[in-house]
């Protein structure tokens, strides 16, 4: 093989803790930044979230894409060419990130914390009842990475735990579900649900009315993964009648939120701005080296993305 050059697509500040971490660790390796890319014939290995349109066509040494976030689902991968592979960012700080998150949710909505907040404000000494934690079903879309960390970090407050996965899983404490068959049953015991598939042509819209329809009333909702995942107007529907109670939304359709969406001032929702869990330029440094490690080795290469599941 060719002596290995690696691409950074992206900002600059994180390009350069890219690069220092890649020429320490790999001997040889050269970095570059776009789109000072240089020859493209010694291009090896790419890192982005997006691509500039048929960039990568004109690197005909490309040995893998690396996409800097959980998901690809950003990247257009009909124009990443058929033999290359993709991968996506496995980095234990991003699972961290997003326990911390969605631990952060479930509390704030199993302790009422929304209500309580809006109660301070308008000076309001209100109480709700107070339910225990053994008795509140919280549910998660996706045991990925992703899902099985949040889970990971739920289970010490003794939560009724499920998850729901397209292919079974046996996770200890955890009810779990397979599939679109197992779908409506596992919606139906879960008080809390939380959204973190990767948005797939499969999983788009799947935040609908009739997955609210088959949620206990009064269910709550917490998308972490994808704005593409949610059916916004079937949201805004669900919670005027109370079929939905309240929801937690990290991601949107259109980033940012406009200014004038009316998930902003609803009083039974939150919003937060795309920050469940940030892509860290440290620790995703030492992913991408680890990645590239693997691909020099000969080794299966980590967080390789399926192209026919799109995840
Ligand atoms: P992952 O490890 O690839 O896990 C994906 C999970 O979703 C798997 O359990 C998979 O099932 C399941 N799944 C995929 N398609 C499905 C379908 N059609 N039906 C049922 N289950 C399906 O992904 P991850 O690392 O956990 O990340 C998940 C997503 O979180 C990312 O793709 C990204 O969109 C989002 N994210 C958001 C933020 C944020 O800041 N808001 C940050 C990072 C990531 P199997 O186990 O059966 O394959």
């Amino acid at each position: 093989m060719i002596s290995p050059v690696f691409l950074h697509i992206g900002t600059p500040e994180r390009g350069r803790i890219w690069a220092e971490r890649l020429t320490q660790d790999i001997p040889g390796i050269e970095v570059r930044q776009y789109p000072d890319a240089g020859d493209p014939a010694r291009i090896t290995h790419v890192g982005a979230w997006t691509l500039p349109e048929g960039l990568l066509d004109t690197f005909p040494n490309l040995r893998f894409l690396i996409s800097v976030g959980a998901g690809v689902d950003q990247l257009d991968l009909s124009a990443v060419p058929a033999g290359v592979p993709v991968l996506r960012m496995v980095d234990p700080a991003l699972a961290e990130g997003m326990s911390e998150y969605v631990a952060a949710g479930v509390l704030s909505l199993h302790r009422d914390l929304h209500h309580y907040r809006a109660a301070a404000r308008q000076g309001a000494w209100t109480h709700r009842p107070q339910m225990r934690a053994a008795d509140r079903r919280v549910g998660v879309l996706g045991l990925g990475m992703l899902g099985t960390s949040a889970l990971a970090a739920l289970a010490p407050f003794g939560f009724q735990l499920s998850g729901w996965a397209r292919s079974r899983h046996d996770i200890p404490g955890v009810t779990c579900f397979a599939g679109q068959a197992e779908l409506t049953t596992f919606l139906r015991d879960v008080d809390i649900l939380v959204c973190l598939l990767p948005l797939t042509p499969d999983t788009r819209g799947i935040l609908n009315a009739d997955l609210f329809d088959a949620l206990p009333r009064g269910a709550a909702i917490i998308n972490a993964g994808r704005g593409g995942h949610l059916v916004e107007g079937d949201l805004l529907a669900a919670l005027e009648d109370g079929r939905i109670g309240a929801a937690i939304l990290d991601v949107f359709d259109h980033e940012p939120l406009p200014a004038d969406h009316p998930f902003w001032r609803h009083p039974a929702v939150e919003v937060t701005p795309h920050i469940a869990s940030a892509t860290l330029p440290a620790s995703s440094a030492r992913v991408v080296v680890e990645a590239v490690r693997a691909d020099l080795d000969g080794r299966p290469l980590p967080g390789l993305i399926d192209r026919a599941t799109n995840y």
